[in-house]
C-alpha cells in the first residue's frame, strides 16, 4: 500500500466530464481526507526541502491548493500564475495552444527574482501546455525552473516527451 495507491484510492474518476470520452480525475475527494492531504504535502516537502528552492510558482486554481501549504512548509515565497486580467501589477503574459483555440496565463514581472530557483506546481499534468507556459513566465523573470511537480500525471498523454521535454517533471501518482 504505497502513497501512490492511497492517493489513487482517494481520487474520484468521473466518466465523460467535461465531454464524452474524458475520464476526469476529481481530487476534491482527496482534499477532503485530511490524512491524505497532509501526506501529499509532506511528500512534496521531503522531495524539495534540500533543493534550495526560492519560490513556489503555483498555477491557478488547483495549483494554489498545493502550492500554498508547500510554500509554508518549505519557508519560501509563493508566486501566482493566473488567468488574464486577475493580477493587479505589471505582468508577463504567455499564450499557449489548446486543442481548440488558445489560452493565456500571466504572472507579475517581479514575482520571481533574477536567478531564483523555482518549483512550479499544479494539481494535474495532462498535455503540459499550462505548465510549459508557467515555465516561460518564470524564465521571463530570469528565474530557473528546478522542477515541475504535480499530484497527478496523465502519463499516456506523454507531456514529458512533448511540451515539457525541456523540464524535469515529478508526480506523486501516475496514470
Ligand atoms: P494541460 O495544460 O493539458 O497539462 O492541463 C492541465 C490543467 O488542466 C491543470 O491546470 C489541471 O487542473 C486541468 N485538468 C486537466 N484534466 C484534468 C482532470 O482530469 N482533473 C483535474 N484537472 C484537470
Amino acid at each position: 500500500n504505497t502513497l501512490e495507491a492511497r492517493i489513487k484510492s482517494d481520487i474520484r474518476e468521473i466518466p465523460d466530464f467535461p465531454k464524452p470520452g474524458i475520464g476526469y480525475k476529481d481530487i476534491t475527494t482527496l482534499l477532503d481526507n485530511p490524512e491524505r492531504f497532509a501526506e501529499v504535502i509532506d511528500a512534496f516537502k521531503a522531495r524539495y526541502a534540500e533543493q534550495n528552492i526560492d519560490h513556489i510558482v503555483a498555477i491557478e486554481s488547483r495549483g494554489f491548493i498545493f502550492g500554498a501549504p508547500l510554500a509554508y512548509a518549505l519557508g519560501v515565497g509563493l508566486s501566482l500564475v493566473r488567468k488574464p486580467g486577475k493580477l493587479p501589477y505589471k505582468c508577463h503574459s504567455v499564450d499557449y495552444a489548446l486543442e481548440y483555440g488558445s489560452d493565456t496565463v500571466e504572472m507579475h514581472i517581479d514575482a520571481v527574482k533574477e536567478g531564483g530557483r523555482v518549483l512550479v506546481i499544479d494539481d494535474l499534468l495532462a498535455t503540459g501546455g499550462t505548465a510549459a507556459a508557467a515555465c516561460k513566465l518564470v524564465e521571463a523573470c530570469g528565474g530557473e525552473v528546478v522542477e515541475c511537480a504535480f499530484l497527478v500525471e496523465l502519463a499516456f498523454i506523454n507531456a514529458r516527451e512533448a511540451k515539457l521535454k525541456d523540464q524535469k517533471v515529478f508526480a506523486l501518482a501516475t496514470y
